[in-house]
């Protein structure tokens, strides 16, 4: 999934794993797991989240080689906010060759800039459950367990949505190249959005 922090990768990814029984890869939520537990990798990335940017490439793709290997990714995976560089892309490449295989389709959510920073600073996930709302676009069921993201004040997500211009929205070009990159309309309503990118996805591998 490519898009801008707050197109609704998380929101989308979930949701298609539940659908296509893929497991759902998201490496921001690798990281925060981390950072929960106090691990070494936690400790050397808190910062790194903290301020927006973004974590070196060695130890990402260290982090998604790692998880791939996990026999739950055979059928496949939903790679959510990986690759975010040039050279994480190439490295997904070449781990991906290795094995035989190769990225089906690269769903770009394109959301305007104006957008992403009401869709962030209204972000609020479950503790318990992980979901992801939206305090006006998604609201919170009663009883939900809430917690904000320290990286969604604003500050944070303007030094975000510029580390994705200047870093990962070069992917779209490579991407493009390789004929997979299939783009969708983030502002429609999720559910929509939802059932264009299934129906894509579904395009590719019949049921
Ligand atoms: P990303 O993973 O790309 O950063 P999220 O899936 O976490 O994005 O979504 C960011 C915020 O926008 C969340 O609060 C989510 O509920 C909300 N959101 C996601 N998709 C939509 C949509 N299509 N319309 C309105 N709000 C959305
Ligand atoms: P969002 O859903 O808003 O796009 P993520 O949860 O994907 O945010 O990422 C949160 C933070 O984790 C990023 O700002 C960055 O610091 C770090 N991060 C996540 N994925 C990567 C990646 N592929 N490469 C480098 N840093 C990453």
């Amino acid at each position: 999934m490519i898009g801008p922090p707050g197109a609704g990768k998380g929101t989308q990814a979930k949701e298609l794993a539940r659908l296509l029984e893929l497991v759902h890869i998201s490496t921001g939520d690798l990281f925060r797991d981390n950072i929960r537990a106090g691990s070494a990798l936690g400790k050397r990335v808190e910062a790194v989240l903290a301020s927006g940017a973004l974590v070196p490439d060695e130890l990402t793709i260290e982090l998604v080689r790692e998880r791939l290997r996990a026999p739950d990714c055979v059928r496949g995976a939903i790679l959510d906010g990986f690759p975010r560089t040039l050279p994480q892309a190439e490295a997904l490449s070449g781990l991906l060759a290795e094995a035989g295989d190769k990225i089906s389709l690269a769903p770009y959510i394109k959301v305007s800039d104006q957008i992403l920073v009401e869709r962030l600073t209204g972000r609020r996930t479950d503790r318990r459950t992980g979901r992801i709302y939206h305090v006006k676009y998604n609201p919170p069921p009663e009883g939900a367990d809430l917690e904000q993201r320290p990286d969604d004040a604003e500050h944070t997500v303007r030094r975000r949505i510029a580390e994705y211009y200047a870093n990962t929205a070069p992917l779209l070009e490579y991407y493009r190249k390789a004929g997979v990159l299939r783009e969708f309309d983030g502002e429609l309503a999720i559910a929509d959005v939802l059932q264009l990118i299934v129906a894509a996805a579904r395009e590719l591998r019949p049921a």
